[in-house]
C-alpha cells in the first residue's frame, strides 16, 4: 500500500510523516519511509545537484527532467521492491509535486509533466496522497518560524504569494480530479487532529 504526503512547504508533511510512523509500528505494520527527491542514493546525487549547485544554472526544462530521473530510480529500485514484498510504502512528496511545482507554478505545463511522471513511474500511483492543505499567508509563517532547525532552506520561501497561490490551486484541482485517491485535510488543525484524521482514512484500507 502506497502513500504519499503533498503540500506546500510548512504544512507539516514531516511531522504527520513521523506520527503515521508511530502509529504503523504500534499496529506491527511493515513499512518504508521515503521521500522525492532523495529515497535513493542516485536521488540524493540529484537533490544536491538541485538544491546545493545554484552556479550550475539548471534550467526549469532540465530541473523537470532531473526531478524525473530521481523519480524513475527511485519507483524502479525502492517503491515498487517495497510494495512488491508487501510492505506499505509512504513517500514525502510524489509526481503531484512535480505536477504543481514544475507543470504549474514554473509553467511548464501541467499535462506534460503529467506524461513524463506516468513513464518515470511506469504507470504506477500512490494508492492513497494526503494533501496537506494550507493558506499560502500561513505557510510563510510556519516557514519563517522554524527556519533554524530545517535541513534546507525551501527554494520557494522567499517566492511571491502568487508563486504559492499558484501551487494550491494546482493540488486543489488534482484532488478535485482525482477524488478517490487525494484526500484533502485541513493542515492548520492541530498536529493531533490531521493525524487522527489520517488515521481514520488509513485504518480502513490497511487493518
Ligand atoms: O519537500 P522537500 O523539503 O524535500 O522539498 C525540497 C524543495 O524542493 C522544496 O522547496 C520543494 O518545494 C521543492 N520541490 C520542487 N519540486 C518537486 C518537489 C519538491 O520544486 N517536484
Ligand atoms: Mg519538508
Amino acid at each position: 500500500y502506497f502513500i504519499s504526503f503533498e503540500g506546500l512547504d510548512g504544512a507539516g508533511k514531516t511531522t504527520q510523516i513521523e506520527l503515521l510512523e508511530g502509529w504503523l509500528e504500534r499496529q506491527g505494520i511493515a513499512y518504508v519511509r521515503t521521500r522525492e527527491p532523495g529515497g535513493t542514493p542516485l536521488g540524493n546525487e540529484i537533490r544536491r545537484l538541485l538544491f546545493h549547485q545554484p552556479e550550475l544554472n539548471v534550467t526549469p526544462l532540465a530541473e523537470a527532467f532531473l526531478f524525473q530521473a530521481d523519480r524513475a530510480q527511485h519507483f524502479q529500485t525502492l517503491v515498487l521492491p517495497a510494495l512488491a514484498a508487501g510492505k506499505v510504502v509512504i513517500s514525502d512528496r510524489c509526481f503531484d509535486s512535480s505536477i504543481a511545482y514544475q507543470g504549474a507554478a514554473q509553467g511548464l505545463g501541467t499535462d506534460l509533466i503529467a506524461q513524463l511522471s506516468q513513464i518515470a513511474t511506469q504507470g504506477h500511483a500512490p494508492d492513497l496522497t494526503i494533501f496537506l492543505d494550507l493558506d499560502p499567508a500561513q505557510v510563510h509563517a510556519r516557514t519563517s518560524a522554524s527556519d533554524g532547525r530545517r535541513e534546507e532552506q525551501s527554494r520557494f520561501d522567499s517566492a511571491s504569494e502568487q508563486f504559492h497561490l499558484r501551487l494550491r490551486r494546482a493540488f486543489l484541482q488534482l484532488a478535485q480530479d482525482a477524488p478517490q485517491r487525494i484526500k484533502i485535510i485541513d493542515a492548520s488543525q492541530t498536529p493531533d487532529r490531521v493525524h487522527r484524521t489520517i488515521i481514520d482514512l488509513i485504518k480502513s484500507r490497511l487493518i
